[in-house]
Order: structure tokens, then sequence, then C-alpha cells
């Protein structure tokens, strides 16, 4: 997969691409990133890539012109233009895994008060928008694409690191997880997990995480369709809820 990023600020990303799980997807030849600065798409003498909104109000706006160009030279029949905006479409893993399939992204990082909309209503595929708050560029909203994307390419983490277990990937949140020692300031791992046995642990491991999402993340359990037996792990779990309290 590739990455061209569209941004005034591309040393932003070449400081990125030497951090080590990104260094190791460029070194396999998974993944390739490119930051390309708006900015050089400039007619202007002083290279300006704003100006004052029509209509007045506050701050500025990007110019069309650059960004038009910009993508126009990036843009194969391959790609997939991306606009980073707080008004896109909210991200998700499951958009993460839909744009992992792609060959070609190319990600448009707004600044000032965003860029002309006659960019977004014709030359963008997609507005992504990486929770209802906003920032004041779109460098962190695409570095949080890149990351989360590059995880998913295939021989990108080893099958010990598997994406799969994780929150999220299935729909629910992950079980929860222990390391040594035995015992902490005495607080005890679950027994199960020292057992040795297999088949406990996995269904240990699929209780803990319906109770994880249970506790954290009730509304991800009314998207999911459940089995007879994850219905009855739950009733289960609200039960003795129900009797702690
Ligand atoms: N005036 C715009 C509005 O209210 O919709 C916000 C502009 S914001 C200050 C500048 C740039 O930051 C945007 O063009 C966008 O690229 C980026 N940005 C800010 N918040 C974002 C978010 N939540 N998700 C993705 N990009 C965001």
């Amino acid at each position: 997969m590739k990455i061209d990023v569209l941004t005034l600020f591309p040393e932003l990303f070449n400081s990125f691409q030497e951090w080590s799980i990104i260094s190791r997807t460029i070194e396999k030849n998974i993944f390739s990133l490119n930051a390309i600065n708006i900015r050089d798409f400039s007619d202007d003498k002083h290279k300006r890539v704003d100006d004052y909104p029509f209509g007045g109000g506050p701050g500025m706006i990007m110019r069309p012109e650059p960004i038009y160009e910009a993508i126009s030279e990036t843009r194969t029949e391959d790609s997939m233009v991306i606009y980073l905006s707080p008004q896109g479409k909210p991200y998700n893993q499951q958009l993460a895994n839909t744009l992992s399939k792609e060959k070609h992204l190319i990600l448009l990082c707004g600044h000032y008060e965003g860029v002309d909309n006659r960019i977004i209503d014709n030359f963008i595929d997609l507005e992504i928008s990486i929770g209802d708050y906003v920032l004041t560029g779109g460098e962190i909203p695409a570095l949080v694409l890149i990351e989360s994307i590059i995880r998913l390419l295939p021989g990108t983490l080893s099958s010990k690191e598997s994406y799969m277990d994780e929150s999220h990937y299935s729909g629910m949140l992950e079980h929860s997880q222990y390391t040594r020692p035995r015992s902490f300031k005495g607080l005890d791992v679950p027994e199960v997990l020292l057992s040795g046995n297999h088949k406990k642990i996995d269904e240990w491991r699929k209780y803990s995480s319906f109770k994880n999402t249970y506790i954290k993340r009730p509304d991800l359990l009314d998207k999911l369709k459940l089995t007879e037996e994850e219905a009855e792990i739950l009733r289960r779990i609200k039960k003795e809820i129900e009797e702690k309290n």
C-alpha cells in the first residue's frame, strides 16, 4: 500500500517514518509513505495557500488551486482521496479494515478554517473525522489513520501480535490481560489463566471480553448478533453484576 499525504507540514511525517512499526513496514516493502507539501503547488510568488473567506468571518481558508494541483499530480486510477475533517464520517476499526484493502490513499490535511468547499464537493472521495472535536490541522488525524491501517496490512504484525483478538476487531472489547507476578500487592491473577487448560482459558477470555464490553461499552453489544451461547454468557454477567450491587 502507498499513502501520500498532502500537507503544509511534511516534516511531521518524515520523523514518523522512522518510528518502529512504520519503519518495519517500509523496510519490508509492505508500505510506503510520502508527504507532499501543498505549498509547492502554489503559483503565488510568496507561496501563499490561504485567503480570506467570502462573506467575511474569522480566519483563513485554504485556496482550491494548490490543493487541486497537488491532488491531480498525485492521483492515479487506484487512488482514494480522503479529506480529514471534523465534518467527516466517524473513524472506527471497521473503516480502518476497509481502507487497509486499498492500494493507494491520498490524505488531505486541512489547516486554518479548513479548505474551500469546491474541493470537498468535487475532488474528494471520502471525508473522515477522528472524533467530535476540532484540531488545528489534519496532520494528527492523518497519522491516526496511517497507524491504524498499517497494523492491518499482511506482514506488519507477527502472529504473536495478531490484531484479530484486539478490541473493536470483532465489534467487542478485548479480554483482560495479566502478566507476572502471579500476586501483586495481594491481588491475584485469575486462577484459570494459570491452569494450563486451554479450553477453560478460551472460555474465560470470551467471558472477560463480554464483561469488559458490557461494563465499559454496552453500546457495542447492541450492534452484535449474539449466538445463544453468547447471550447466555451475557445473562450470567448481568446477573453477577446485579447480585454484587
Ligand atoms: N472550520 C472547520 C469546521 O468547523 O468544520 C474546522 C477547521 S480545523 C480548525 C482545521 C483542519 O483540521 C481541518 O481542515 C481538518 O483537516 C483538521 N481537523 C480538525 N479536527 C478534525 C477532526 N476531528 N478529524 C479530522 N480532521 C480534523
